[in-house]
């Protein structure tokens, strides 16, 4: 599995798992948890969620789904911002740990910023820290003007900023990425295959054809074209994850790239960070 380095050394699978809008479903269950366990056992240990869905039961779903095997896992969740005080923290990270069935998050995510103030916000994270309630920290939908108030707040430990990130959101390749690249810090695609919408369009079926993959390998693939990037694709069934898990050893080719370049060009000027 191809890895991606977290500042301060350690690895993770470029390739992860996604669980919003998972777990709340009585008859998905089945296929969700089958779907989540064979992504791990395929590497896919990355496992992103949060409080926000489904109020806390894709939290659940996972404690339920992978609890037994919870030291190989590399778990993400993350606060909604009206917790991300220094009082609310807390409460809120132990709500998720409770949920999740552990003792400890691998990283801790500031959902999108509102009004608490990002040193506050790193204040209670680097709290948490000391206190073993998580291993590492960051931040998800911040932009990059957003990005260096949270340095000069004292967030130079930030792990990751996770975005919205896919062929057809290229507005971060003006100036977001290249800072996080500079800054070392990780970027984590999520939506990668636009909640789906995107795995109809004709060029990812014709650059998917010639090269013998599925257009969800293709967009997949590309996410992860460079290092640094973490593709959290969520998938409900066992065949979408093996599918999708095929997508990390895809090496796509200067003229698949090109081709794709022509079909979703990056947006000439910069534009506000998009989310969802
Ligand atoms: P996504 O991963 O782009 O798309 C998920 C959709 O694509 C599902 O409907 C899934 O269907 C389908 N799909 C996945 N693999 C497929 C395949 N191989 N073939 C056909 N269809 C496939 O969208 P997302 O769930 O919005 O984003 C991924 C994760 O990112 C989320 O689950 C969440 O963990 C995170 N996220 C974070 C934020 C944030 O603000 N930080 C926002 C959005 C999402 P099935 O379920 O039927 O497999």
């Amino acid at each position: 599995m191809k890895i991606v380095t977290l500042p301060g050394g350690e690895t993770v699978p470029a390739l992860g798992q996604g669980t919003w809008m998972m777990g709340e479903r009585h008859d998905r269950r089945g296929d969700e948890i089958a779907a989540l366990r064979t992504g791990v056992k395929l590497g896919m240990t990355l496992i992103d969620t949060a409080d926000m869905y489904g109020d806390g039961a894709a939290e659940t779903l996972i404690g339920e789904a992978l609890g037994d095997v919870r030291d190989r896992l590399f778990l993400v969740s993350k606060a909604y911002p009206h917790n991300a005080s220094r009082k609310r923290l807390g409460r809120a990270c132990e709500a998720s740990l409770k949920r999740l069935g552990t003792d400890r998050l691998d990283l801790y995510l500031l959902h999108w910023r509102e009004s608490v103030p990002l040193g506050e916000t790193v204040e209670a994270m680097d709290a948490l820290k000391s206190a073993g309630k998580i291993r590492h920290w960051g931040v998800s939908n911040l932009d990059t003007d957003d990005m260096d108030e949270l340095v000069a707040a004292g967030g130079g430990a930030c792990a990751t900023d996770q975005i919205l990130y896919n062929v057809t959101r290229r507005g971060s390749e003006h100036d977001l990425l290249p800072w996080l690249v500079e800054h070392g810090i990780p970027a984590m695609a999520y939506s990668p295959v636009e909640q789906g919408r995107l795995l109809a369009a004709r060029t990812l079926a014709e650059v998917a054809k010639t090269i013998g993959a599925t257009p969800a390998q293709v967009a997949l693939a590309w996410v992860m074209r460079h290092d640094g990037v973490i593709a959290i694709p969520k998938a409900g069934s066992v065949d979408h994850v093996r599918e999708n898990r095929a997508a990390a050893d895809l090496v796509l080719s200067d003229a698949d790239l090109a081709a794709l370049d022509a079909a979703f060009p990056r947006p000439r000027d910069r534009r506000p960070l998009e989310m969802l």
